[in-house]
């Protein structure tokens, strides 16, 4: 099973990466917990190079490029032997960050970013996708360290990100669940679970 959650910076992500993983190892399963960019050694160096301030200028068309990169070494070498054998994945980012930051952000064609997607990961599709929305001048509140390249961009660019997510999850209600981030951690972790516990037999 591959669960994937997503949303903007500061939406809590890592948190109910983490509250989730707990609660399904604790049933006894094997869970993989990973995230985009940066869950390989390669990933990590492309990581460092998207991140960076200095990568400020970077082309539209190149940073789409490299979070594929990274998105399709990801895959080749943990996502998939990882399903293959059974485990519970549980993605911190996947696809649809590429469309909503590099698509609805940058003003590239989410098409043309979703093609080179499923091309860069030979078509694997989340089981589920959890949207952490939440509103970016809140999620903002949440920063603890200097923000990022991509934090660093002005709050038009996060919320064309946040409307790209909403579309995505609009467009296929069975494969999402959009969750208001907005709420203490253990209500988003409740909710989440509720509708897990309908998906797997936990
Ligand atoms: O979630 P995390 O903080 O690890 O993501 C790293 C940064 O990369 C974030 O600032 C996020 O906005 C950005 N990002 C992006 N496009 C992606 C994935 C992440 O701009 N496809």
């Amino acid at each position: 099973f591959f669960l994937v959650l997503e949303g903007g910076d500061g939406a809590g992500k890592s948190t109910q990466v983490e509250a989730l993983a707990e609660w399904i190892r604790a049933k006894g399963h094997e869970v993989v917990v990973t995230r985009e960019p940066g869950a390989t050694p390669v990933g990590k160096r492309l990581r460092s190079i998207l991140l960076d301030v200095s990568s400020a200028g970077l082309s539209n068309r190149a940073e789409a490029l490299l979070y594929a990169a990274d998105r399709a070494e990801h895959v080749d070498s943990v996502v998939r032997p990882a399903l293959e054998r059974g485990a519970i994945v549980i993605s911190d980012r996947y696809i649809d960050s590429s469309v909503a930051y590099q698509g609805a952000g940058r003003d590239l064609s989410p098409i043309e970013i979703a093609r080179i997607s499923r091309w860069a990961t030979d078509g694997l599709v989340p089981h589920l996708t959890v949207l952490l929305d939440v509103a970016p001048e809140t999620a903002r509140e949440r920063f603890t360290e200097a923000p990022d390249r991509l934090e660093s961009e002005p709050a038009e660019f996060h919320q064309r990100v946040r409307t790209g997510f909403l579309t995505l999850a609009a467009a296929d209600p069975t494969r999402y669940l959009v969750v208001d981030a907005g709420q203490e951690p253990q209500e988003v972790t409740t909710v989440v679970r509720h509708r897990l516990d309908q998906l797997l037999p936990l």
